[in-house]
């Protein structure tokens, strides 16, 4: 690996360790030549497999990007959209697998989305689903009163997602 700061074609590890999440490993090295040091990250590759079999590798911003679409108009924040990305990612490491199917990416989305806010996990939800009709929309919208239900905590009131904000 070549030293980022003077391009010295060899450099050496001083120090290795496992990442706190369990899926990648930091290694510190120095570079003999110029003394300075930098970390790097290694990862398995995540591979996803379109519909149409193309395989290309996880693109975290592509996630973003389409979420964000599905946000327009609505009061979401850019690092929302950051932390939901990557908890996508997270999501579909943790399953172990080296490929997903972009459907698998889908629904990984749809979970912290419909935390997040529920119209845009609705607009998200009729495309990646492919809704053709009104009776679509209700059958989500009663899957979200239904999941609403289901999980009735004790937090009632300020968990409603509705967009209302105190600011
Ligand atoms: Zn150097």
């Amino acid at each position: 690996m070549h030293c980022p700061f003077c391009q010295n074609p060899d450099t050496k590890v001083v120090d290795t360790r496992l990442n706190e999440d369990g899926h990648s490993i930091r290694r510190r090295r120095e570079c003999p030549k110029c003394g300075r040091r930098f970390t790097t990250l290694e990862t398995t590759m995540l591979l996803v497999m379109k519909r149409s079999g193309n395989i290309e590798p996880f693109n975290l911003d592509k996630v973003v990007s389409g979420v964000r679409k599905a946000c327009q108009g609505r009061p979401i924040r850019e690092e929302d959209l950051k932390l939901l990305g990557q908890k996508v990612e997270e999501d579909l490491r943790s399953q172990g697998k080296a490929q997903v199917k972009s459907d698998e990416v889908g629904k990984a989305i749809l979970k912290p989305l419909r935390d997040l806010d529920e119209v845009a996990y609705l607009r998200f939800a009729s495309v990646y689903r492919n809704f053709s009709g009104l009776g679509d929309f209700q059958q989500a919208i009663d899957e979200l009163r239904h999941g609403e239900d289901n999980s009735q905590d004790n937090n009632q009131g300020d968990s409603r997602g509705n967009g209302t904000s105190s600011e």
